[in-house]
């Protein structure tokens, strides 16, 4: 006789599977960061943590409407947040772009990269903007932001914080900005004037060098300056062995390039 049973394999292959709301991001709580002074005008920004950005539109005394941040001169997103405390709430208008996920590293970075360029006017960009990704970034973070955007942007905040760049060779050196004894002299020959810096162990060095060479950075250089030259020695050991040592030993910025003034000095 045969004798007939259900197969238990769909309820066991049921209770294997993972519960597919730990894979999507969508079904995870919505949390919410108000990242002070997160906006390009210093004001608040709360931070969606599903991938979008509000700005605060009414601030009552019980609580604050946020509206999303995506806009332009001839379209607003509707989607609004009602903040009470600490409690969130969605308005029932959704958003009409797509969210970045990235965003609340954007927002973050941004802020700390603009705090350190204002504080540090002259400070590489760059640099603050690693340090920053440092700060912020995990090796499983995706959607990360443009380090060249937030580094361009760091340095269009500053603009004004710098002193002028000279547009002409009678500027005055700031020697308060430079290291005690690294000025050397600054010299005026016919239309030129060059800047010469150096510590005084690299003019040790220079004096006891067997070989001096030359080479120039132009790149770092604004209108007026076309050249930092650096003034290198290398010392080699009387039978000629491998062995040879360098380094950099004098500085000098000049305003003309010129092969001429180079030569013998
Ligand atoms: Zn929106």
């Amino acid at each position: 006789m045969l004798s007939f049973q259900r197969p238990r394999v769909f309820e066991e292959s049921a209770i294997d599977d993972p519960d597919p709301s730990d894979s999507i991001i969508e079904d995870r709580p919505v949390t919410y960061e108000i990242v002070k002074g997160g906006t390009a005008k210093g004001k608040d920004m709360l931070v969606e943590s599903i991938g979008f950005a509000y700005t605060q539109k009414i601030a009552r005394a019980n609580s604050v409407t946020w509206w999303c941040s995506k806009r332009s001169n001839s379209h607003r997103c509707p989607a609004k947040v009602l903040q009470r405390g600490n409690d969130f709430r969605r308005g029932a208008i959704p958003h009409d772009h797509p969210a970045d996920l990235g965003l609340l590293h954007k927002v973050k970075i941004a802020r700390q990269v603009k705090d350190a360029a204002t504080s540090d006017v002259y400070r590489p960009a760059k640099r603050l903007v690693e340090a920053a990704f440092h700060d912020n970034i995990k090796e499983t973070d995706f959607c990360l932001p443009n380090p060249e955007l937030i580094a361009r942007r760091a340095n269009r905040c500053r603009q004004t914080m710098r002193p002028p760049e000279p547009r002409g060779l009678d500027f005055s050196v700031e020697e308060d900005a430079i290291p005690d004894g690294f000025l050397l002299n600054v010299i005026r020959m016919d239309d030129a004037r060059h800047i010469i810096m150096a510590t005084q162990q690299q003019l040790r060095i220079l004096q006891t060098a067997k070989r001096w060479y030359l080479d120039g950075t132009f790149k770092v250089l604004r209108k007026n300056t076309t050249r930092i030259q650096h003034r290198h020695s290398t010392n080699s050991s009387k039978n000629y062995t491998e062995k040879r040592e360098s380094s950099p030993s004098r500085h000098a910025s000049s305003e003309r390039r010129s092969s001429r003034k180079y030569s013998g000095s």
